[in-house]
């Protein structure tokens, strides 16, 4: 199903079970269940990498002890239904702009004159 996630690390085809989430201001990276939207520093992960994610130097692991699931699939559904409806709601090419030439058809009683010279008042 193309709207699955996928693990975030390079080559891996897995599906993404967990987010890893960095808190900067706490130096802890977070491996919790699958968060429901994409943040910025947050990394989808397969359970392996999950399991095995090792924290840079000085930072601590919070990992979720329980057991990853993929997210319910209702998930996607619902995932899927929202592309569908953006997909039809997309606007359709606009038409060019015929403004000029209805602007020229219209007769305009009284208006040609409205660039005159003004001879100096001096
Ligand atoms: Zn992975």
């Amino acid at each position: 199903m193309r709207s699955s996630r996928r693990c975030s690390r390079n080559g891996c085809p897995r599906q993404a079970v967990a987010t890893l989430t960095y808190v900067y201001n706490e130096s802890t990276a977070v491996v919790g269940p699958l968060a429901a939207f994409a943040e910025p520093h947050t990394y989808d992960l397969c359970e392996p990498h999950a399991r095995s994610l090792t924290a840079p130097r000085g930072w601590d692991v919070v990992r979720h002890e329980g057991k990853f699931e993929p997210p319910p699939p209702t998930t996607d559904d619902l995932v899927a239904l929202a592309e569908a409806v953006r997909e039809a709601a997309r606007p359709v090419a606009p038409r060019p702009p015929a403004d000029d030439q209805d602007q020229q058809q219209t007769p305009h009683t009284g208006r040609r004159g409205h660039l005159r010279v003004i001879p100096p008042t001096h």
